[in-house]
């Protein structure tokens, strides 16, 4: 298990360090600005939608590295997804860190969020790795406020 972890926090790292689809995307269909005060993370998040399909995904700002690494693996998940399937996906995740998941839910079955099983233990954190997912879910829903995580 430590082992595990360590590769985890490898790769949260690896992608706060190079984030995927960073970039703004000038033509976007939509639009969210995430933020999480506890911690200072706050991100823009744009996309392209076209027949339920979001073709496109992208988001500048800064925040630590778990925001930035789940910021950088959640567009890099949903980029050519349904969004029926992009928002079963954020489902599945946010009950497994909030602890609502079945005891027998395979982690493993998150796929690329399988690394933030670590912050399951810290309440704090939970915040950080979902900012992007509410950020997600708010520009599909094309609410224009600012998303807090509180
Ligand atoms: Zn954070």
């Amino acid at each position: 298990m430590s082992d595990l972890r360590e590769l985890y926090q490898e790769v949260i790292l690896d992608h706060s360090k190079h984030p995927k689809n960073y970039h703004k995307i000038d033509d976007a269909s939509h639009f969210a600005e995430g933020f999480n005060p506890l911690c200072g993370d706050h991100f823009n998040l744009y996309l392209k939608v076209e027949n339920g399909v979001i073709t496109d995904v992208g988001f500048d700002g800064a925040g630590c590295a778990i925001s930035k690494a789940s910021a950088s693996i959640m567009t890099s998940i949903v980029k050519g997804k349904s969004v029926e399937e992009a928002d079963k996906i954020f489902r599945q995740f946010h009950n497994y860190v909030t602890g609502k998941a079945d005891k027998s839910f395979d982690v493993e079955s998150l796929g690329k969020l399988a690394v933030f099983s670590g912050v399951t233990e810290y309440p704090v954190r939970v915040k950080c790795a979902t900012l992007a997912w509410h950020t997600l879910k708010n520009a599909l829903e094309n609410k224009t406020e600012v998303v807090t995580t509180e």
